[in-house]
Parts: C-alpha cells; sequence; structure tokens
C-alpha cells in the first residue's frame, strides 16, 4: 500500500536540532525512524523567542489562575513573548496532519507531567502542567493528534497516534486533488472499516453526508471535520470484535466449520488479551485474497501507516 507522507510539526529538539537549555538534543529511535516517512516541520519555542543556546531554564508558575512562563536567574517573565510567537507561528503553517513535542518541557511538554525547578536559594517550584506552546497546540488543533516522544512509547497510544497522523494526511493530500463526488464515494469505502472500528456512529453520518452532497466543496470540508473527529478515539476491545465480525460476514457461508471455529476462538483470544489485533487482521486479509474480495483488500484498515513502523510498535 502507498502511503502519504504526513506533515508533522516537531520539536527541533526531537528532530536533531541542538537546541535545548545546556546545548544538547533528544536521541529517541523511534522518533528518529518514524521522521523517515514524514515531512518535518522544526519548530524550537524558546529560541524563536530570542532565548539562546545555551540559556537559563524557564518555568512555569500559576498566577490567578494563569500559566505564566518564567525565568528564575533573569527574573523575565516571557508569557508574552511565548503567547505571541505560538500564535503567530501556528497561524503561518500549512495545513498539518500532526503535532510531535517534547515531553515535560515547560514550553512543548503536552501531556499534563510535572515540571519541577530548583532556584539557586534551593526553592523549590513544582507543578503538574502543560507547556505554554503546547497549550496553543491543543488549543488550536483540536482534532489533529498531538503527542509527546515519552507516550509514543505505550503500543496503543503509539498505535492510535500513527494511525491519525498517517489518516489525517491521506485526508489531507485526497482533498488537494478532489473534484467529484465519485471520488469522495471511493475514499469514504476504502476508508469504511477502518472508520467503522473507531465511530460506528460518525460512519453513518459521513455515509448520509456524502449520499445526500448538493455542494462538493461544502461536502469536503464537513467530511474532513468528521473523519478526524471519528478517528480520534482510541477502539475499544468491543470495537474491534464488531469490525472483525462484519468482515468475517464477508466469507462466513464460503468457510468451513474448523475454519470458523478457528475465527471465534481468536476472537476469544484477543478478547482475554493472548492475541493482538493483528493476527485476527492477517486471517481475515488472507481470506479476502482467496476468496478475491477486492473492495476488502483496498481497505486502510489493513495497513493504516507503513508496517516498518509496526515493527517498532512491537518493541515494548
Ligand atoms: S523542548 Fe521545545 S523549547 Fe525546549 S529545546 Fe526542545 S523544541 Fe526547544
Amino acid at each position: 500500500m502507498n502511503h502519504p507522507k504526513p506533515k508533522l510539526v516537531i520539536s527541533a529538539c526531537l528532530n536533531g536540532e541542538f537546541v535545548r537549555y545546556n546545548g544538547g538534543t533528544v536521541e529517541d529511535p523511534f522518533v528518529k525512524k518514524l521522521l523517515n516517512y514524514c515531512q518535518p516541520i522544526s519548530v524550537c519555542p524558546e529560541v524563536s523567542i530570542g532565548l539562546g543556546v545555551p540559556r537559563a531554564k524557564v518555568l512555569i508558575y500559576w498566577k490567578d489562575g494563569h500559566p505564566r512562563l518564567f525565568q528564575p536567574s533573569t527574573q523575565r517573565d516571557l508569557t508574552e513573548e511565548m503567547e505571541r510567537f505560538s500564535e503567530e507561528f501556528l497561524s503561518s503553517l500549512p495545513e498539518v496532519d500532526g503535532f510531535l513535542l517534547k515531553a515535560k518541557s515547560p514550553s512543548c511538554g503536552v501531556s499534563n507531567s510535572t515540571l519541577s525547578y530548583k532556584d539557586p536559594e534551593g526553592k523549590v517550584f513544582s507543578h503538574r502542567t502543560k507547556g505554554l506552546f503546547a497549550r496553543k497546540v491543543l488549543e488550536k488543533f483540536e482534532d489533529l493528534p498531538v503527542e509527546d516522544e515519552k507516550r509514543l512509547r505505550n503500543e496503543h497510544i503509539r498505535r492510535h497516534f500513527l494511525v491519525r497522523l498517517f489518516s489525517s494526511a491521506r485526508l489531507r493530500e485526497f482533498m488537494e486533488t478532489a473534484q467529484r463526488i465519485s471520488q469522495l464515494m471511493d475514499f469514504h469505502k476504502r476508508n469504511k472499516y477502518l472508520l467503522m472500528l473507531h465511530s460506528q456512529v460518525k460512519l453513518k453520518e459521513m455515509g448520509r453526508l456524502v449520499a445526500t452532497s448538493k455542494n462538493l466543496q461544502e461536502t469536503l470540508k464537513e467530511y474532513a471535520k468528521l473523519f478526524r473527529l471519528a478517528l480520534k478515539r482510541a477502539p475499544s476491545k468491543g470495537q474491534w470484535v464488531n469490525t472483525f465480525t462484519h468482515i468475517f460476514g464477508y466469507f462466513s457461508s464460503r468457510l468451513n466449520q474448523k475454519e470458523k471455529e478457528h475465527f471465534f476462538n481468536l476472537l476469544e483470544d484477543f478478547r482475554k488479551d493472548l492475541i493482538k489485533e493483528n493476527v485476527i487482521l492477517e486471517l481475515l486479509k488472507n481470506w479476502s485474497f482467496r476468496f478475491e474480495e477486492e473492495y476488502l483488500q483496498s481497505q486502510t484498515l489493513f495497513e493504516p501507516y507503513p508496517k516498518e513502523l509496526e515493527k517498532d510498535a512491537q518493541r515494548d
């Protein structure tokens, strides 16, 4: 399967640039590999607001219920500069597919990690919070995947991020060339089981939207919004089983009793966490070749992102 190259906004220090406060960079084997399959757009918010390399640390503190960015060694409050830069930078971006930001940074951290700092007098500042730049990203791009490199070490979070990132890129590339409603119907068909896996409600809503379209541009805009929303939630085990069972329906009348039993035993093993979803996906894909179900063979569900990234997805 051909995969698009997602436009990924990435913290510059994760992209091999020596921009950290201590002049260092961040080595992460998975991120390095992922970048071979993406079009990275690097950004270092702290360097961009004029803090040099190396530089004294910055931290976040809370005032009147709002986070503020502060550099204790110079006593500078950098909040306005960071907010202004974030606004300008994010507004100037081309259409992008996702963000990968450095964990535990007062600027880039996307999860509520504990950020601590000890000042020269030994006073400790400690807050559970997100970085200031990351907050703006999450506010402005709520439908896109936004993660940090540490969270991607979790297999489920990583797979979900990859599905959303490459699906967003596929959607973007499709939107750039779509000229007829029949093309949107084809796109929707190829993504049917991936969408079913993540949200049956949205799948139906999108099906209705495509079937009743009157204006292509308006439909595309609405479709893109629903598509990204549909993939926002990671699928539960029940959703996987439901999707497997739907696909199984294509072959069930042509399988012998032993093959059917084998399928239902695998579902049970999957429910009990004895096997992963890719075991059942491979079996279904195999049957799609055997019974020449071309419609199923073209489903993005079978390979939503490059296999080479799946190899690393199994490292933990
Ligand atoms: S975490 Fe963000 S602000 Fe800090 S060095 Fe990396 S890119 Fe720059």
